[in-house]
């Protein structure tokens, strides 16, 4: 899977690092640091911080978890 965050958009709301901890990280008070390559099965609850995000900040490849997007690189 691949994983990318629009930063510019991101507000710093840490919906996602709430529930994607494993992949998702705040740095201080508004940074947020995250997994560009998370792990398989971190999917359900990548699936879950992409549809939690207020601002729709995070873009995720691999979600269906279709076996080129989940296996190769
Ligand atoms: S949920 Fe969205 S706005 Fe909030 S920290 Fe994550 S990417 Fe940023």
């Amino acid at each position: 899977m691949r994983l990318v965050v629009d930063l510019n958009k991101c507000q710093g709301y840490a919906q996602c690092a709430f529930l994607a901890p494993d992949v998702f990280a705040m740095h201080g008070e508004e940074s947020l640091v995250y997994d560009p390559r998370p792990d398989p099965g971190q999917r359900e609850r990548l699936a879950r911080a992409v549809a939690a995000c207020p601002v729709q900040a995070i873009t995720a490849d691999g979600l269906d978890g279709s076996p080129e997007a989940a296996g190769a690189r």
